[in-house]
């Protein structure tokens, strides 16, 4: 069994998955209080993660998974900026 390498695995504030955080990204909030996407995962200040499979997408912005996560209101550009990210990467995939 390959055990060596540890995989950090984080759970999906939208579906509750628990996955590769590699495979996620990054919504943070920082000191300022303002939330935005971390593609690059390095921003400091509280990180929620979004696995952006499937229904997950649609579940987050019905439930306001990112508001819930950072108990504050989250504009909806955030929101679209999730969905253009996990847009962008299925392009790729291509
Ligand atoms: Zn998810």
């Amino acid at each position: 069994m390959p055990t060596k390498k540890k995989t950090p695995f984080r759970m999906c504030i939208s579906c509750r998955s628990m996955k590769d955080k590699r495979e996620m990204l990054r919504v943070v909030k920082s000191a300022d209080g303002q939330v935005r996407v971390d593609a690059g995962g390095k921003a400091p200040g509280r990180g929620a993660y979004v696995c952006g499979d499937g229904e997950c997408l649609k579940k987050l912005r019905k439930t306001k998974a990112l508001n819930k996560a950072f108990s504050c209101t989250v504009d909806e550009s955030v929101y679209e900026a999730v969905e253009t990210y996990f847009s962008r990467k299925t392009d790729d995939q291509k």
